[in-house]
């Protein structure tokens, strides 16, 4: 018996490690393919920013042929305008902050729809070098992963050749320079997986400082602010805001009440815009952002604690 158990453990444990690789294979071609799909296209020149209008034409695109998420998009910001999306968690505001930046891209000819594109002063984010997109692009992300290096490289990455006190000013605008001072190594102390763990506030301001640093002609601010407290929220709210002044900006918005001064809010609902307009607009349209609007107007009435305002993700 123990010898007929000895191989069949064997084997057990020969068969998770199959799997195991074989499951790292699977990460290892997903990575591959990403690469393949957001590589340079031949010839590809440097965008040419001048206003900085960004449209969203007809926008298709799955993370999965199988499971298409945006059936169709289309909205423009005008330069120098901030353009809102909200909608309810998995309608797919951030996939569009995503292909904006070129994390992915558009799914190209789909039958009846014809192929979707982003373009930026009428440049196809796809034709232009990656280079010159994302120098273009500031992007707080929803979840910001930071790199093994210290709190000031990850500030003035994005910006080379900044200087000291220009990342000390941009770690002020976001309120983390404080924060960074009072630790002994102040801004040479490493930060990430083996490095001083950061909340996930922490990792949003040094991610807001980094972008304010970098002051690029287009932000995109996905919930920006929403690992914060209120009071960080309100502070750090009004510095975004300020940054964004004459630049482009695609805000995906956390609290409605940061989104009210838009030049128009798109309402994502299951990867489809239903609604577009102003705050004004919306409101009198009596839909699906009216109702949002109410829904978080009542229950901040109803919540006596500042920290429990609701939200919408
Ligand atoms: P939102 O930001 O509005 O909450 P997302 O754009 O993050 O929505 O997600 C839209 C849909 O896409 C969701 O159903 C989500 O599960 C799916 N999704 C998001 N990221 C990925 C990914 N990397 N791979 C596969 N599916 C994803
Ligand atoms: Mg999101």
């Amino acid at each position: 018996l123990l010898q007929l158990y000895v191989p069949l453990n064997f084997l057990g444990v020969l068969y998770r490690e199959v799997k195991q690789s074989l499951a790292d294979l699977d990460k290892m071609f997903n990575l591959l393919e990403r690469e393949r799909e957001v590589a340079d296209a031949p010839g590809a020149r440097d965008l040419q920013v001048r206003g900085a209008t960004v449209r969203f034409e007809n926008v298709v695109f799955g993370y999965h042929p199988q499971r298409r998420i945006l059936h169709g998009v289309s909205f423009e910001i005008p330069a120098g305008k901030t353009v809102a999306v909200v909608g309810a968690s998995g309608s797919g505001k951030s996939t569009l902050a995503r292909l904006l930046y070129r994390f992915y891209d558009v799914d190209a000819d789909l039958s009846g729809l014809g192929g979707g594109r982003i373009t930026i002063d009428g440049q196809d984010v796809r034709d232009v070098t990656q280079a010159s997109l994302r120098r273009a692009i500031g992007i707080v992300p929803q979840d910001t992963v930071l790199f093994n290096d210290s709190v000031g490289y990850n500030i003035g990455y994005g910006q080379p050749g900044a200087s000291q006190a220009q990342i000390e000013g941009a770690a002020r605008a976001a309120h983390i320079h404080d924060f960074i001072a009072a630790q002994p190594q102040g801004y040479g102390t490493m930060v990430g997986e083996r490095g001083l763990k950061l909340s996930g506030g922490e990792k949003q301001r040094v991610a807001i400082a980094r972008t304010l640093l970098k002051n690029p002609p287009i932000l995109i601010f996905d919930e920006a602010t929403s690992a914060l407290d209120s009071a960080n929220e309100r502070a750090i709210q009004t510095e975004l805001a300020s940054a964004a002044q004459g630049k482009t900006a695609l805000v995906i918005a956390h609290r409605l009440s940061t989104v009210v001064d838009a030049h128009a809010i798109v309402v994502l609902d299951a990867g489809q815009v239903i609604e577009i307009g102003t705050h004004a607009e919306l409101l009198a349209l009596d839909g699906r952002y009216a109702r949002m609007w109410h829904l978080q107007r009542s229950s901040q009435e109803a919540s006596p604690d500042p920290e429990g305002q609701p939200v919408a993700s």
